[in-house]
């Protein structure tokens, strides 16, 4: 799984949940490979246990070198993350950093799922996103996208407990002020978090979701 994941990332889950059946999974022939996981160094398994704390159900991946710049290494594969009294469900989330899985999980608790429950008056139960490893570059420049190392995660949604189901390409400029007022509350609290985040504000290809990453002297759009 972890070689098409090198490609695209939602094919690769859909053939994972046998959705698709493996052969129509795309491959990649000219892609070298080293797994080199063992033991995690003394940072990785300081973070891995910061993770647990969170309460987050995941898996650590071998470190993978894809060529041309793109790699995972000290990722896991999060299934889930919990906020005060529930399990967070993620969707289409491929492998992340740990430090980004970290402070992921925070935003999601304190950040997302009270801003849910204080303005919306419902708890958060699930955060779809568009992935996260993805090799390949920023659009429109020559440069690698923090995606390319499995450094950031595009989040485009939210379900509530209540059903309701709040999307970044259709709820940001929702008519109800209480949908802009969560919006913007967990714009910020996501800027106080990442070192980057971009949203529709920012530009067209960030329309339909928001950009996470750690990385960024607090650039936040
Ligand atoms: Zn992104």
């Amino acid at each position: 799984m972890i070689k098409r994941l090198a490609l695209l990332p939602l094919v690769a889950v859909l053939a994972a949940c046998n959705a698709i059946p493996q052969a129509e999974a795309p491959r990649r022939t000219a892609v070298r490979q080293s797994t080199a996981v063992l033991t995690p160094r003394p940072e990785a398994r300081q973070c891995l246990a910061s993770l647990g704390a969170t309460r987050a159900n995941f898996t650590p991946l071998p470190d993978q070198y894809y060529g041309a710049g793109c790699s995972t290494l000290g990722t896991v594969r999060l299934a889930s993350l919990r906020s005060d009294d529930a399990t967070l469900a993620l969707s289409n989330l491929g492998p992340v950093t740990c430090p980004l899985a970290e402070t992921f999980a925070g935003w999601a608790r304190f950040g997302v799922d009270r801003a849910a429950q204080q303005v919306l008056g419902s708890p958060l139960v699930r955060i779809e996103t568009m992935g996260s490893y993805n090799c390949r570059n920023v659009a429109g420049s020559g440069r690698r996208s923090a995606h390319a190392t499995a450094s950031a995660i595009d989040v485009s949604g939210f379900v509530l407990a209540d059903g309701r189901r709040i999307t970044v390409s259709g709820n940001w400029n929702d008519q109800s002020p209480k949908v802009r007022q969560f919006f913007s509350a967990i714009h910020a609290s996501a800027c106080k978090r990442f070192g980057t985040v971009l949203g529709p504000a920012y530009n067209a290809a960030h329309h339909d979701h928001l950009h996470l990453e750690l990385s960024g002297g607090a650039f936040c759009r």
